[in-house]
């Protein structure tokens, strides 16, 4: 899908409406509208990457900065002594169904092993 007709950059540029729960220069973080969680946040890179299969070389400090902000943004939800889980699905066996590279913050309930 291009970016023209991507539903997280369209958010990232406020045609379509979200609620921010993070932001920085690089990324934006937002409640997902279908959660799966009591805490079910998305954070996306600002740029479009369609998924990990797209992430380049160049792309590592983006990549490392958002697998650190997830911690930050699950103490932020509360999360801390109760754990989280984040989640990247990529490619259709994996059940990633927009194709803007993203990382799933859940949390809030126990979780089961393996996922479905
Ligand atoms: P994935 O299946 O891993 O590609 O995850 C996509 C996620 O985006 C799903 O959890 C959807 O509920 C979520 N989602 C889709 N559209 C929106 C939207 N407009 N605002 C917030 N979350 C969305």
């Amino acid at each position: 899908m291009s970016e023209d007709n991507c539903i997280f950059c369209r958010i990232l540029a406020g045609e379509i409406p979200s609620t921010k729960v993070y932001e920085d220069r690089l990324v934006y973080a937002f409640r997902d509208a279908n959660p799966q969680a009591p805490t079910h946040v998305l954070l996306v890179p600002k740029e479009h990457i369609e998924s990990l299969n797209d992430a380049a070389q160049g792309d590592e400090a983006l990549l490392g900065h958002m697998l650190r902000l997830a911690p930050k943004i699950a103490n932020q939800e509360g999360l801390a002594d109760s754990g989280f889980r984040t989640v990247i699905n990529t490619g259709g066996d994996a059940g990633q169904t927009v194709w803007h590279l993203h990382v799933h913050v859940l949390g809030g309930r126990p979780m089961t092993w393996p996922p479905g």
